[in-house]
């Protein structure tokens, strides 16, 4: 009974790469006192470690691709975050999960452990994502070719954007399908400005009881 009412509530946040999930997130962090945990943050903490980790070289692969790095690590460094965040009950698991395997892995480790409240669905078309993200990667004046010191980030370039977005269209929508048809969605039209979305997102929170 008392595990129950002390599981942490988890709401996952999905939508295309430059769909505005990190913003929004900071935005909700700031608002409701959901701890934000970006799966994507953590991955690339994981790969900064350099050669203290041992994923280090399979994650800068996979995102150099687009791809989506094996389950077994992005949800142990989920879990292990969420732990280290002693105290905190309200959690917003920022681009996860983004395939079948993530999903699968989530529910065989955490789905017993936690209350996943609803999935936070930033929909927005592809011709937007392209143009945040390519914004992002050359902030800063590097090329879009290589390494990105606005974003710092070496996946906002045009090469690697075109394949997040295939594997975002193959992979992560089906995700997001299932979900919506358990009813678990909840759709925010991602396209306006940071503040016309986040008046969106506000609604949902409240209208959840947060
Ligand atoms: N990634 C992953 N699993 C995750 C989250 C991210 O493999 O659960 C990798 C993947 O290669 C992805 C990249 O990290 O393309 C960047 O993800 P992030 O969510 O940071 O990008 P966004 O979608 O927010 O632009
Ligand atoms: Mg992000």
């Amino acid at each position: 009974m008392s595990s129950f009412v002390n599981k942490a509530k988890v709401v996952f946040v999905l939508g295309g790469p430059g769909a505005g999930k990190g913003t929004q997130c900071a935005k909700i962090a700031d608002r409701f006192r959901f701890t934000h945990l970006s799966a994507g943050e953590l991955l690339r903490a994981e790969r900064s470690r350099g050669p203290y980790s041992q994923y280090g070289t399979m994650i800068e692969q996979h995102m150099r691709e687009g791809k989506i790095v094996p389950v077994e690590v992005t949800c142990s460094l989920l879990e292990r975050a969420m732990k280290s965040s002693s105290g905190q009950r309200l959690f917003l698991i920022d681009g996860f999960p983004r395939n079948q395997d993530n999903l699968d892995g989530w529910n065989r480790r955490m789905s017993a452990k936690v209350d996943m409240q609803f999935v936070l669905f930033f929909d927005c078309h592809e011709d937007v994502c392209v143009h945040r993200c390519l914004k992002r990667g050359h902030n800063g004046g590097s090329g879009g070719g290589g390494g990105c010191i606005g974003s710092g980030r070496s996946d906002d370039n045009l090469a690697t954007l075109r394949k997040r977005i295939q594997t975002y269209n193959e992979n992560s929508m089906p995700i997001i399908k299932y979900f919506e048809g358990a009813g678990q969605v909840k759709k925010i039209d991602a396209a306006p400005n940071v503040e016309q979305v986040f008046t969106q997102v506000e609604r949902t929170f409240l209208a959840s009881g947060f």
